[in-house]
């Protein structure tokens, strides 16, 4: 005799589904195709207190601009115009 373990299959509710937010991105809605360096406003908001990087997820950018403000940070850093760490 043997027993099968049963598979439990959850399959994601559809409320929850709905419930969740589309979060549009920012720069995708100014229509932005270049983020500057020199912006610290924008710069500043994003990074965070600690003066990191947010994930994606809680950015709620999208994949392009995303990137492209990675690199505006990192370049902002070495420009001395951003921390690297928190003072
Ligand atoms: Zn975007």
């Amino acid at each position: 005799m043997n027993s099968s373990t049963k598979k439990t299959m959850s399959p994601i509710p559809s409320k929850l589904m709905q419930l969740r937010k589309k979060r549009i991105c920012r720069f995708c809605k100014d229509g932005a195709r270049y983020i500057d360096y020199k912006d610290i406003k924008i710069l500043s908001s994003y990074a965070s207190e600690r003066g990191r990087i947010p994930p994606r997820r809680i950015t709620g950018n999208c994949a392009f601009h995303q990137r492209r403000l990675t690199q505006a940070i990192k370049r902002a850093r070495t420009m001395g115009l951003l921390s690297f760490v928190a003072s």
